[in-house]
């Protein structure tokens, strides 16, 4: 089933928010953005707890505004697990089931369908406050997903667990989603997990969408400042457009030329920053020809898997994540390079002079 929210709109006297998107029928799609960008808000408009102002909630091609949050058919799984102490596993799975009133074989067969899907057979007769952590939080996810519902919803479901389990957890997660093809709102603040399991991410700023993309659209292709930001560190360049070849543009800045594949079209003169994640940076021998800048060594921090290097330019202060080991001494000049296709322009930073 799809989901689309076009236009919702929700006042609060201070805070207002006003989102757009659709998550795809089998797609994850995750919310992103700082504390207090209305994430939660947005989940719970589409379970129904929270009505909105303005604006359409469909799922599957229906509108739903008006309908309670039980017939929204929504499964929810929130972080601190909020199972029934004092029930034990089987019931607590089958707690929607009993609600809707299947029969004792049917809710049996079903209860024993979803402790396989979660790894976890035979925990039936198990009291929830003996399980782990991950275990508990298995439960909550097979007890929002026991009434087969059409819209899967989790807000940060595995911040609460060590790094190791959430690792192993969000691969269980996604398993399970793409097994069910459920399509999938999630929240999260960890990046890496946001990137692991997303098919799209909307990246929400201060109540709106600031940007939406796969991973690899938000992290190299950023459309602002704010998103660039929020994915990651990155180097930035004031550059000036000089020409535009098809998707290559040309620019010049103190340090010199440079040449970014860019697709947008922009005016020649223009101000623009350019973008360079540290990862894509080099280390050049010497400094020749375009895309290059030149420093003074600041420090230079071996980190195992890569060397981490800041260079003061220019420009300001640029830094390099090199992979394996560079020997660099404070003080000494040295040039970092990059190539067209692994740069960006950010187009809305940009100025007509
Ligand atoms: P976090 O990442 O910290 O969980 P979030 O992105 O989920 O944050 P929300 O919890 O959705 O953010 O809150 C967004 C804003 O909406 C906050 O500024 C909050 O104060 C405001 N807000 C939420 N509910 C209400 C309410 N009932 N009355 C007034 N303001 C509210």
């Amino acid at each position: 089933m799809s989901l689309t929210l076009r236009s919702v709109k929700k006042s609060y006297p201070d805070f207002e928010i006003d989102v757009s998107f659709t998550a795809e029928k089998g797609e994850l799609l995750t919310l992103r953005g700082p504390s207090g960008c209305g994430k939660t808000t947005t989940l719970h408009i589409i379970a129904g707890f929270i009505y909105p102002d303005m604006g359409e909630i469909v799922i599957d091609g229906q509108r739903v505004n008006e309908q309670p949050p039980y017939m929204r058919r929504v499964g929810l799984v929130f972080q601190d697990y909020a199972l029934f102490p004092n029930m034990n596993v089987f019931s607590n799975i089958a707690f929607g089931l009993r609600m809707q009133g299947w029969n004792k074989t049917d809710t049996e067969k079903r209860v024993k369908y979803l402790l396989n899907l979660i790894h976890l057979p035979g925990y039936g007769k198990r009291n929830v406050t003996e399980l782990s952590g991950g275990e508990q939080q298995r439960v909550a996810l097979a007890r929002a997903l026991a009434p087969g519902p059409r819209i899967l919803l989790l807000d940060e479901p595995l911040s609460a667990l060590d790094a190791r389990l959430r690792k192993d957890l969000r691969s269980e997660v996604k398993r399970i989603q793409r097994e069910l093809k459920l399509t999938t709102v999630y929240v999260t603040h960890d990046q890496e997990e946001a990137f692991a399991l997303s098919d799209k991410i909307v990246v929400m700023r201060e109540g709106h969408v600031e940007q939406i993309g796969n991973a690899s659209d938000v992290y190299n292709k950023p459309e602002t400042r704010f998103t660039a930001d929020f994915v990651g560190m990155s180097n930035k360049i004031n550059a000036r457009l000089i020409r535009q070849n098809g998707e290559t543009a040309e620019l010049e800045s103190s340090e010199g030329r440079f040449s970014v594949n860019f697709p947008g079209k922009l005016k020649t003169g223009l101000k623009v920053t350019i973008l360079v994640r540290p990862e894509k940076c080099v280390l050049l021998k010497e400094k020749k020809g375009i895309n290059a800048v030149t420093g003074m060594v600041r420090n230079c921090e071996y980190l195992g898997e890569s060397t981490y290097l800041e260079i003061s330019t220019k420009n300001g202060m640029f830094t390099a994540k090199l992979p394996g080991k560079v020997s660099c001494t404070a003080g000494e000049t040295v040039s970092i390079g990059f190539s067209p296709e692994d740069c960006w322009i950010l187009a809305n930073d940009s100025f007509e002079l």
